[in-house]
């Protein structure tokens, strides 16, 4: 494409008062190549918007260079059509809004801004979406229990075919097993039949859904919209190409059998809430030790749950469900005796009504920690605890069960360790709790990385992310219900209809070759110049989100629809091959050629920012709004994920002259909110190879530094940036000046 860049600055929002436009329209004109530059009052009302249609129709400009507000604002109405280039240069928030007006410092800051903003332009390409052949917008769920279930009628309801295999005889998962849900209805007292039949042949009912029971996912491969399974049923094999994946396996109870300090194993008396259920199901309601009706009772909460021996979390559901069971007691039998122990009894919302009920029925609520457990010598058991209300012992009556309220364990907890991807070095790039982050063979994946979604703590593959529920480490596949994290059966509903509208999202943008999520819309994809590829793998490895085969030789083997455009590979790759239309090594490290650096007698030293565009810059903005005032000397280029720096612009700032360089990314670790899971840590890794850039220009450490920061951290960035500022002062300027 032969460009034609015109140039809009924006004089309203106070951009006109505070800076000299007309010199800033001399560094388009003269320093650039540029066929249009104008300035306007107010861009983005009518009249300024016809300014820049105009000269698109008339003089043929197709790269519209924006300078005015942040990029984060506007998006829409600044939005020409896709064959034009709009590149957004940050006059408003991230200068004068958050700098003095009419002042050297805040103009010559503005100045770099449009350079940068002119030299992206010069190199963005137009992104060409990829559209995958064959597609596929089905949706395979896997798993037909509760959550399996309403995400195959909800994804079905909308419109879409739907796979729902579940490995047992009959839909209904944990379903089948239970007497009564809790109370639903109000006034929230009574626990509610199941109804299991109805709604099961709801779903085997509706046309669009096709139920494989006795069913296995064999594999899967390929990437969203273009995903081939193969189900097998009993001696059968199936093959279904499809869009998008939710896994709905659900969890199991947590092993009793550890449980032994709680009597478990030791007296048959002693059972689970699940073999409550099982009891009430099947009418016979009698102690296991003698068959005779049960008129006492004591129910543990929190059995083996929120204790680092055994579920450092609280299975959510388990105290709900007892309170549901002490009714399956007090109706069975009201002078029924009914104990319960509990650490907090977590009844949110409407079951708040179902336990202040219950409390006037004659149950024994505990706030405290049992300690023992013995048999009276006729059969019976006595329970001790230690009341923490009133920090005194107690010692129940002699009762004829005990009940364990046992945790919840995901369905993906079980099997192979997860192994963390290593760095070039062979090191570990992300740190992984030992036995915590496991896979498991429920969709036995067929990617370089592994057959299956990894977890995060406890085994849940569960994405942290706190602005995208449902995510996973694979692109396409949404864990929903309990296998996510723990739940109890009304979230689990939410949690299947978020799943399937997350899955019908993904089928439908990766059709149009878009990225679903964070990106959302973004048609571009990682290109590799393969004929410089040198196989070190780096970029398979360090993908979070399993990406990029290889084959034999180890060329990486992109799957565009499985990536979301991070462009950690491109900061991973030694080589620099790896480029997207619209970002690349070379682009940012023109932007940061351009900008201008004083000579040490000046005094006016020079920062670059790099910083995360999800959290960091529109934290800068957030700063720029509520006119926070920051250091003048930062030039901020906004990178997808820290992840995707390349070291090469470090080296390039720092021989330029550039005295300091701040990375700002998001929060790393086990509670990340990287939206690209391990990139700001990545980036943190790649600092030891920053230290031998310093030491080979005989450079002080503290010249490069990074920050973690979320959005809401904004109202710390001025301290952050004026900090870093007067270090450098302290370090004097870069020597390499004027070079
Ligand atoms: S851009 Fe991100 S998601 Fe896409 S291949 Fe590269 S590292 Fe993977
Ligand atoms: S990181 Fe670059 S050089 Fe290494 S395998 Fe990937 S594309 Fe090839």
């Amino acid at each position: 494409m032969e460009k034609k860049v015109g140039v809009y600055i924006c004089q309203g929002c106070g951009i006109g008062d505070a800076l000299d436009v007309e010199a800033l329209k001399s560094v388009a004109t003269d320093e650039f190549d540029v066929a249009v530059c104008k300035s306007h009052e107010c861009l983005c009302h009518k009249p300024g918007i016809e300014l820049i249609k105009n000269d698109i129709k008339s003089d043929g400009v197709n790269v519209v260079v924006i300078a005015a507000c942040s990029p984060r604002v506007m998006y829409d109405v600044f939005d020409f059509g896709s064959d034009k280039i709009v590149e957004r240069v940050n006059l408003r928030e991230q200068v004068v809004w958050s700098h003095p007006p009419q002042d050297e410092d805040t103009q010559m800051l503005a100045e770099d801004q449009l350079r940068m903003g002119l030299a992206k332009a010069a190199e963005v390409e137009l992104p060409e979406p990829f559209v995958a052949e064959d597609l596929s917008k089905k949706i395979l769920v896997v798993g037909g229990g509760l959550t399996g279930m309403v995400a195959a009628r909800e994804a079905a309801r909308a419109g879409y075919d739907v796979v729902l295999v579940e490995k047992e005889p009959e839909l209904g998962g944990y379903l089948r097993k239970i007497y009564k849900l809790p109370p639903a209805t109000p006034p929230y007292e009574k626990p509610e039949d199941v109804k299991l039949d109805e709604f099961v042949s709801e779903i085997t009912s509706l046309d669009k859904v096709t139920v494989y029971t006795n069913a296995t996912v064999a594999s899967i491969e390929g990437a969203p919209c273009m995903f081939d399974a193969i189900i097998v049923q009993g001696s059968k094999e199936i093959k279904e190409r499809v869009g998008a994946i939710v896994l709905a396996t659900g969890a199991v109870p947590y092993d009793a059998s550890k449980l032994e300090h709680l009597g478990f194993g030791k007296y048959s008396d002693v059972v689970t809430i699940q073999q409550v259920e099982e009891m009430f199901l099947s009418g016979e309601v009698k102690r296991p030790s003698n068959g005779q009706p049960v008129n006492s009772v004591a129910f543990i909460l929190c059995a083996g749950s929120r204790d680092p021996e055994h579920l450092p979390y609280c299975s959510s559901s388990c105290c709900v469900e007892v309170l549901k069971q002490v009714s399956y007691f007090k109706e069975n039998n009201p002078d029924c005796t009914v104990y319960v122990f509990y650490k907090d009894l977590r009844a949110t919302g409407v079951y708040e009504l179902f336990y202040k009920h219950l409390q006037k029925q004659k149950v024994f609520f505990i706030k405290g920690d049992v300690t023992g457990i013995e048999d009276d010598g006729s059969g019976n058991l006595v329970l001790t605890a230690e009341d923490n209300l009133t920090r005194s012992p107690i010692m129940t009556e002699a009762v004829d069960l005990v009940v364990l309220a046992t945790g919840m364990v995901p369905t993906t907890a079980f099997g192979e360790p997860y192994k963390a991807p290593t760095s070039e070095e062979g090191e570990e790039v992300e740190e992984v709790p030992p036995d915590t982050i496991l896979v498991s063979n429920l969709l036995n994946l067929k990617y370089r990385q592994g057959p299956e979604i990894p977890a995060l703590k406890y085994g849940f593959p569960d994405s942290n992310f706190i602005c995208f529920p449902y995510e996973s480490r694979r692109t396409g596949i949404y864990p929903a219900g309990s296998v996510r994290s723990p739940m109890d059966y009304v979230r689990a509903i939410d949690d299947a209809a978020g799943a399937a509208m997350k899955a019908i999202q993904c089928v439908e943008l990766t059709s149009q070759g878009k990225a679903v999520h964070p990106r959302a819309g973004d048609t571009s994809f990682p290109e590799f110049f393969m004929q410089r590829c040198t196989q070190c793998k780096r970029c398979t490895e360090e993908c979070p989100f399993g990406a990029i085969n290889e084959d034999e030789k180890g060329n990486p083997l992109p799957n565009p629809t499985r990536c979301r455009r991070c462009g950690v590979c491109m900061g991973a790759c030694p080589e620099r091959i790896i480029s997207f239309k619209n970002y690349s090594v070379g682009m940012i490290g023109n932007m940061i050629k351009v900008i201008n650096v004083p000579d040490e007698y000046e005094e006016k030293p020079r920062i670059l920012v790099l910083a995360c565009e999800n959290d960091a810059y529109p934290a800068l903005d957030m700063a720029g709004l509520r006119r926070l005032q920051y250091n003048p000397w930062v030039r901020v280029i906004p990178l997808r994920c820290l992840g995707s720096m390349n070291i090469i612009w470090i080296a390039d700032a720092l021989s330029k002259g550039i005295d300091g360089i701040l990375l700002l990314g998001c929060k790393y670790g086990d509670d990340y909110q990287c939206h690209f899971i391990k990139g700001s840590e990545l980036a943190n890794v790649r600092m030891s190879k920053i230290k031998e850039t310093l030491d080979r220009l005989v450079l002080e450490s503290e010249r490069v530094r990074v920050e973690e920061v979320s959005i809401t951290d904004y109202h710390k960035l001025p301290k952050i940036l004026d900090e870093f500022a007067e270090k450098l002062e302290e370090l004097g300027p870069n020597p390499y000046k004027g070079f």
